[in-house]
């Protein structure tokens, strides 16, 4: 597999997060890649939360470095809780899991690591 182009463009019309599935708004930064494997050719998609989630817990290795897919970045989300990184990982997780947005379908802030108000 390889990246030919790897951009964050600003979005005009409305496009789906491969990544979490929720819709990538006008306006918002998104993250597009374009790869080739053999043959195939095809067009990742990801919103601006599911890359800062997948960069602050390296979900990206959960795959054995293959990259990663809706599947194995859901699976990690859900594993997320059992290696006890903290109340914000388990809160980052279940946003993910919600499309990160509200029930009321607020868009929730980009995940941060909160590292200075731990408090442990
Ligand atoms: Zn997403």
């Amino acid at each position: 597999m390889q990246t030919v182009s790897s951009t964050r463009p600003k979005a005009r019309v409305r496009h789906t997060c491969d990544c979490c599935v929720r819709a990538i708004h006008p306006g918002e930064t998104y993250g597009r890649w374009f790869f080739v494997d053999g043959g195939d050719t095809w067009v990742w998609k990801e919103c601006a939360h599911c890359t800062a989630f997948i960069g602050l817990y390296d979900l990206s290795e959960s795959h054995g470095g293959e990259g990663y897919d809706r599947d194995s970045v859901s699976d990690a989300a859900q594993d997320l809780p059992n290696y006890n990184l903290g109340p914000l990982s388990v809160r980052h997780a279940a946003q993910y899991l919600m499309g990160w947005t509200t029930r009321l379908g607020t868009l929730l802030p980009i995940p941060e690591s909160g590292v200075s108000d731990a408090g442990d």
